[in-house]
């Protein structure tokens, strides 16, 4: 893979930080169940909050290959903070980019570029997953403002966030509109009415606290509606497009880790007289490991390079998404094999890399959603990158 000067650049300072202040601590965020907020403001202060931001808005600007080289690296060192950089690149700060106010995206876009406010997303609801247009979060003017009511569900880094960009309906009861009934609005904590919910207990991505937000009438300032009424839906969606290459870097540095230690393992592990890497399952399992490794990665980062062209990723997107989670999964088992009975104990790091693996194949659209919107895009939108 060719990176240029600045991308490599960045690769190296997200993998030397990485190294020094996430992979020493990964193990211990996951028993505890905790990420410390120093951490993300210090990926603030080092600009991994604010890459794919222009810098009249405080950000970067930098191209989508840099932004997934570095959240690779980091999901390597620590899938949950990876889950933080990505949520917060991909969703609320480019739903505020493309289709937030001037006013907006002073108050609220700078410092989420600056990385001193950390962002949220929250459209998923209890009984509204896959099929998140039958959301129930309803919002009702009441006169110069909106209130509130409903439960969001899976908020990642809903408990720590600054600014939450919540899906509720604006359409009436008597009247719904659908996916056109669905307005975006940005959510801070301190609103009168915000309740931080259940947080899940999650079988991985420990550390990232993923949370149920509650709204009791809680009270919104019309300022605070993102762009046009009745658009919020559309914009979740477009900005999931973007969200998914996010995942797919996330799977990828997974994926990695998995590969590295068992490199590592295999060729240290001695049994019959001689290191395992030299019976050819072995082998086989690790020719094949990052065979789908380096396909995942040529795909998504020609879906960057396609995007930055300004052309659609939904096509790519989802197929990257889809191969990338699926590859991390399918590695992640192997090298639990790999590493034998070690490999289901705590003192290993292939434990930890495999239940973080799964969830790259259910958020941000299941593999079932990636293969509906592949089918239906072959038809619609296909065309060769
Ligand atoms: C750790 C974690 C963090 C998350 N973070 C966020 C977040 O920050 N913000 C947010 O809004 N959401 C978040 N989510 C929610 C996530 O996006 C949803 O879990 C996901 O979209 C799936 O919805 P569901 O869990 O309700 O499953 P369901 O939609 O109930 O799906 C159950 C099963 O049915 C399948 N299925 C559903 N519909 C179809 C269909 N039409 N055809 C074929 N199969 C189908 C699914 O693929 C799945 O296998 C998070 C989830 C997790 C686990």
């Amino acid at each position: 893979m060719h990176l240029t000067d600045t991308q490599a650049e960045i690769k190296e300072l997200a993998r030397n930080f990485a190294a020094a202040e996430i992979a020493p601590h990964a193990a211990q965020w996951d028993r505890e169940e905790c990420f410390p907020i120093d951490v993300a403001r210090r990926m603030g202060e080092l600009g991994f909050l604010g890459m794919l931001i222009p810098e009249e808005y405080d950000g970067l600007g930098l191209d989508t290959t840099s932004y997934l080289v570095a959240l690779e690296e980091i999901a390597a060192a620590d899938a949950s903070a990876a889950v933080l950089m990505s949520v917060h690149n991909s969703l609320p700060t480019q739903m505020l980019l493309h289709f937030g106010s001037e006013a907006q995206k002073e108050q609220y876009l700078k410092p989420m570029a600056r990385g001193e406010l950390i962002g949220a997303f929250s459209l998923s609801e209890p009984d509204a997953g896959s099929d998140a247009s039958a959301l129930r979060c309803q919002a009702v003017r009441d006169g110069g403002d909106w209130l509130l009511t409903g439960t969001k569900s899976w908020v990642t880094s809903g408990s720590l966030a600054d600014v939450i960009m919540v899906m509720a309906r604006t359409d009436t009861p008597d009247a719904r509109r659908g996916s056109r009934g669905i307005s975006a609005f940005i959510v801070t904590p301190d609103l009168s009415g915000f309740h931080v919910g259940k947080k899940e207990e999650k079988m991985g991505l420990r550390a990232s606290p993923t949370v149920q937000l509650t709204f009791d009438g809680m009270r919104v300032p019309d300022a605070n509606l993102l762009g046009e009424e009745g658009q919020g839906f559309v914009y979740a969606m477009r900005s999931l497009d973007n969200g998914r290459l996010g995942i797919a870097a996330q799977a990828l540095g997974i994926a990695r880790a998995a590969l590295d230690a068992s490199l590592g393992y295999a060729e240290e592990r001695k049994q019959f007289g001689k290191p395992i890497r030299e019976f050819e399952a072995i082998q086989f399992k690790l020719a094949d490991m990052g065979a789908r490794i380096a396909a995942a990665r040529a795909l998504l980062h020609a879906t960057a390079a396609s995007k930055d062209r300004g052309e659609s990723t939904t096509l790519y997107g989802s197929m990257s998404k889809l191969l990338a989670s699926e590859a991390a999964m399918w590695v992640t088992t192997q090298a639990v094999q790999i590493f034998g009975g070690y490999g289901y104990i705590k003192d290993y790091p292939v434990e930890k890399l495999f239940r973080d693996a799964k969830v790259t194949e259910i958020y941000e659209g299941t593999s079932e959603i990636q293969r509906i919107v592949i089918a239906r895009e072959l038809y619609n939108s296909y065309h060769s990158i």
